[in-house]
């Protein structure tokens, strides 16, 4: 099957968060069964072309956004270690900036000229590259406007595209791509698409919604953020368009990259190991505590990696962490976001100097680092749509502890007197968003990280988990072949 990717983020091209991981393995895993899967990204400052090897083609596409006319370049290069090819559209005036979405915490106002461009020079540059894709798999809010420009707009008319099935993943509902109604003109949608039922929420335009409504299906990243979404508390104002969707929903949780996340091979890691050899983890912990300058005790080392934002639970976090320095453990945090949260951490690292270790950067070395030396791993999410951390951290041996909410529901089995029987528990699950239930989480690894074979149990069960992209890809093949057949069934109604 012919299947293009629509996504705004690609590692190791350009990277903010786990969409960049899913579409540059996703493609990896659909081509590893034979599929002929190429994906389209912008341009921006941040891809290193050098790097890469990107090559200009000889193909510029043109674009309408509102009155203007807009021109792109085509560049191409491989997707490192596979062979997808990738494309890249060229704008400098859209695309060379500082950072792919926002800086200082404010969107760019133009983020919709930058996405409508993106999406129609995509669709746009398939002719020119002769290339007939009959799956369009878009991501996220910012490569929704693709499918509703198919569906909605003139190009969809044309033969060339008319076939073509189209598949929206959401990767985060809680971004939605919000813009004011006079900027309409820049989507290319006709008018009467600015409706209730189309595109139109509360008076604004919504990119994701128009997706929503318009591919032919949806999916999301896990099962149990797909039943989540649907309901007033998770579906961010759009639970009553998702439920519209009931039977076009299908929810396949993320795999993680093997290769990129194995501690048997890892660069950046100070020893190498497995579960049958697991013994280099003990030097990582060394090594981490002492990067970050922590004392070498025995203490059970909590690391977390995350975005220091509401959504990722950084608020009851810093609520519990008086509680949880009183207790026998290290912390390690590496992240960003709110500068809030970053003054928070950094008076209360001054405070616990001996337990509490703050990274407030993006290092995804360092990000290595703190999974393979953590013996267990944070992730208090108030909502999470499949979340990839607690499983780069089973396969690295640290257990996560986690909030039941979305893919980490689906993911992380609670230690339990049956699960533990069982040895099938991977980690620990607490219920409620709040910082008592986090503490308490926590106290329980605690504790369980005196009892040796208890420990060892949970590290051994999380490695050995199947957390391949091969299980998931096969779930998407089948999606794939669900939308085509329902493109061909209205093709045939025309
Ligand atoms: P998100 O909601 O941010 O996409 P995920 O858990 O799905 O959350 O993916 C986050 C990805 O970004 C992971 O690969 C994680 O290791 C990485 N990441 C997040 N923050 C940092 C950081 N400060 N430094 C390095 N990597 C980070």
């Amino acid at each position: 099957m012919k299947i293009l990717f629509l996504a705004s983020e690609v590692d190791p091209f350009a990277k903010t968060g786990g969409l960049a991981d899913v579409a540059a393995a996703l493609p990896k895993a659909l081509s590893a069964l034979g599929h002929d899967v190429r994906i389209i990204m912008p341009l921006y400052k941040q891809v290193n072309r050098e790097k890469f090897g990107l090559k200009p083609t000889t193909h510029t596409v043109t674009v309408s956004c509102g009155s203007q006319e807009r021109a792109g370049r085509v560049w191409e290069a491989m997707v490192p270690k596979s062979r997808v090819t990738i494309y890249f559209i060229e704008c400098a005036a859209l695309f060379e900036r500082g950072s792919l979405y926002q800086e200082q915490g404010k969107d760019y106002p133009d983020n919709l000229e930058r996405f409508s461009f993106f999406s129609q020079a995509a669709l746009r540059a398939l002719p020119l590259l002769g290339w007939q894709p009959e799956v369009v798999h878009c991501h996220d809010w910012q490569a929704s406007l693709a499918c509703a420009q198919l569906a909605w707009g003139a190009l969809g008319e044309e033969p060339f595209f008319s076939s073509m099935a189209t598949v929206l993943t959401v990767h985060n509902l809680a971004y939605q791509g919000l813009f004011p109604r006079e900027q309409w003109t820049l989507t290319q949608l006709p008018d009467a698409a600015f409706s209730i039922d189309r595109a139109e929420f509360y008076g604004q335009i919504n990119c994701l919604k128009a997706g929503l409504v318009s591919a032919r299906l949806i999916t999301t990243v896990s099962p149990t953020y797909m039943r989540e979404i649907q309901t007033q508390e998770f579906g961010c104002g759009l639970d009553g368009v998702l439920a519209t969707r009931k039977p076009d929903l299908v929810g396949i949780v993320n795999g993680i990259d093997p290769e990129e996340w194995n501690p048997q091979t890892d660069p950046y890691i100070a020893a190498h190991y497995s579960a049958q050899t697991p013994a280099g983890k003990s030097l990582c912990k060394l090594a981490l505590q002492k990067s970050q300058r922590l004392p070498e005790q025995q203490h059970l080392l909590i690391g977390m990696i995350q975005r220091l934002a509401e959504q990722k639970g950084i608020d009851i976090f810093v609520q519990g962490l008086d509680a949880l320095m009183a207790l026998p453990l290290q912390i390690v945090i590496l992240g960003t976001g709110d500068p809030v949260y970053h003054r928070q951490l950094e008076q209360m690292a001054t405070r616990f100097p001996k337990q509490l270790a703050v990274n407030l950067t993006f290092d995804n070395a360092l990000a290595h680092q703190i999974e393979a030396g953590a013996d267990a791993f944070l992730m208090p999410s108030r909502f999470e749509p499949c979340g990839l951390n607690q499983m780069y951290s089973m396969r690295f041996g640290a257990v996560p502890i986690v909030k039941r909410v979305g893919g980490l529901a689906d993911t992380v089995t609670d230690t339990t007197p049956k699960t533990t029987k069982a040895a099938s528990a991977t980690g620990f699950v607490f219920q409620e968003h709040a910082a008592s239930a986090l503490v308490e989480a926590v106290k329980r690894a605690v504790s369980a990280y005196q009892d040796h074979a208890l420990w060892a149990s949970l590290m051994q069960t999380g490695m050995r988990q199947d957390f391949s992209w091969g299980r998931s890809a096969r779930a998407y093949v089948q999606v794939y072949e669900r939308a085509q057949a329902a493109s061909a069934r209205r093709l045939a109604h025309r």
